[in-house]
């Protein structure tokens, strides 16, 4: 089954022709990658599937069916680092997080516990380092347990440890079963991380598919598609 599929999405801001008609279909049980450099239309892209951006034209489906509300409950999102409360710990950030999403508080040390914020769990945000707060954002996302979670450049400015325990999250993910979908810029990253890949570059797509077919065309890896 796709999870999702996008078909001729364009998406215009003023002049700025963002996306030019990108098409793919993101098949169950992936870690999907979506590659490009700074500018490529990567945020865009994500931003329209999870519907905070309207696209110019072209359709998003989701599970094969046009998404509803129940559809996009299955989703967890992680596009920029989101707004905890400073003063509160991560248990209370996490509780507003489930109540605004309609769960319970029942999931909460789970969530941590993936993580592996359970021994600082009581710790007020403040305290928190970056990589810390990014995984309690993506400990947000994994809350309701959703069959797909989407990453917007889930690792950026984590040192080489944060780095290396977010990609090992998103593999533990994917082994128990989830879709992910993230964008990157690291052509290493994906190829660290990621099943299947697809390779934008100013708003088009260049080609797609399976990790092992589409990174091992020297061409593609030299059009500059990934500034690493
Ligand atoms: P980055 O990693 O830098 O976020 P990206 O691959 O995610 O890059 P987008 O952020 O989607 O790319 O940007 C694609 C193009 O659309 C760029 O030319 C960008 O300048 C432009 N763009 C993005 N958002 C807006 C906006 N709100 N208004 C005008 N232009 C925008």
């Amino acid at each position: 089954m796709a999870i999702l599929t996008v078909e001729n999405l364009h998406k215009n801001y003023g002049t700025i022709q963002a996306l030019k008609g990108i098409s793919f279909t993101v098949p169950k049980g992936s870690v999907f990658g979506i590659l490009g450099p700074n500018g490529s239309g990567k945020t865009t892209l994500l931003g329209i599937i999870v519907d905070i951006l309207r696209a110019t034209s072209g359709t998003v489906k989701l599970f094969d069916e046009t998404p509803t509300r129940e559809h996009r409950k299955q989703i967890g999102t992680f596009l920029e680092t989101p707004n905890f409360y400073h003063y509160l710990n991560a248990v209370q950030n996490l509780e507003i997080a489930a109540a605004i999403k309609g769960h319970g508080k029942e999931d909460i040390d789970r969530v941590l516990q993936m993580v592996s914020l359970d021994q600082r769990k009581l710790s007020k945000f403040s305290t928190y380092s970056l990589g810390m707060k990014q995984r309690l954002a993506l400990a947000s996302c994994m809350l309701g347990s959703p069959e797909v979670m989407i990453f917007d450049e889930p690792t950026n400015g984590l040192d080489p440890v944060g780095i290396a325990e977010t990609r090992e999250l998103i593999k533990k993910l994917n082994k128990q079963g989830k879709t992910i979908i993230m964008a990157s810029h690291l052509l290493d990253e994906v190829e660290k991380v990621c099943t299947h890949v697809a390779i934008m570059q100013k708003g088009t797509l260049i080609t797609h598919g399976h990790v092992d077919e589409i990174l091992v065309q020297e061409d593609i890896v030299e059009t500059g598609a990934a500034d690493v």
